[in-house]
């Protein structure tokens, strides 16, 4: 077996807020391959955002190790952190986040800008992630000139901008109807069949069905793992 892409150790991460401590993740472990499709499922509340968050190190655990691609996220400073999300992870949010005084073509451009590719490999980069994920045509749109599923998708293209490892979405058609979800189902399909590693928390039962294999947390634990739904 090669080395997984992304290796959980035993994972903790307990809030403290006033006092008061909350376990969010209770001594979690598991590993993923390089181009696996893994859907995160559960209640709400039983961890599985701050798994991904923790997986994308915008947030550090408090017990155990994460490693993606043989780097142990702990031992990154906040700099090379910032770079290892630029360069390493493509984020993917319910609610899109998207710039709103900026095209799509701007909003796809902004993290290769970051990353420091120059303005025309960027816009041609660009115009092409938009194509893959059916927006072509829709370039010069902003944000608020385009329906929820058009802006997750140009989320989507703009969480492939650099290339990454692994793509790490939270319930991403947590605000889209039925069929434009089915639409965003199918995207993460093509996506997969390309070779893109997708880590896909969901309360969305047609999307956890489409993911290869389905991680199933109750109270920050992990209560099943394997394949299919
Ligand atoms: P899910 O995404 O599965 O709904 P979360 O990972 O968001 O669950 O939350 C898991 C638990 O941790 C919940 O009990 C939640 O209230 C708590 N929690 C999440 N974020 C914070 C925070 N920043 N501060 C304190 N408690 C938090
Ligand atoms: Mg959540």
């Amino acid at each position: 077996m090669s080395e997984p892409l992304i290796r959980v150790r035993d994972v903790e991460r307990t809030y403290a807020l006033d006092g008061v401590t909350v376990p969010a993740l209770r001594g979690v472990s598991f590993d993923i391959a390089t181009g696996e499709y893994v859907a995160i499922t559960g209640r709400s509340g039983c961890g599985k955002s701050t798994l991904l968050n923790v997986l994308g190190a915008l947030d550090a655990p408090t017990g155990g190790r994460v490693e993606v691609a043989g780097t142990d996220l702990a031992t990154l400073d906040e700099r090379a952190a910032t770079r290892f999300r630029l360069r390493s992870i493509g984020f993917v949010f319910q609610r899109f986040y998207l710039m709103p005084m900026l095209s799509a073509l701007e909003n796809v451009t902004l993290p290769m800008a970051e990353a420091g590719l120059g303005a025309r490999a960027r816009d041609a980069r660009a115009a092409e992630l938009l194509a893959r994920v059916g927006l072509a045509g829709r370039e010069r749109h902003r944000p608020a000139q385009l329906s929820g599923g058009e802006q997750q998708r140009v989320a989507i293209a703009r969480a492939l901008a650099n290339g990454p490892r692994v793509v790490l979405a939270d319930e991403p058609t947590g605000e889209l109807d039925a069929h434009t979800g089915a639409e965003m189902i199918a995207l993460f399909d093509t996506l997969h069949r390309d070779g893109v590693t997708l880590v896909v928390v969901t309360h969305d039962d047609a999307l956890a069905a489409a993911a290869r294999r389905r991680i199933v947390l109750r109270d920050g634990r992990v209560v099943s793992d394997g394949a299919g739904a």
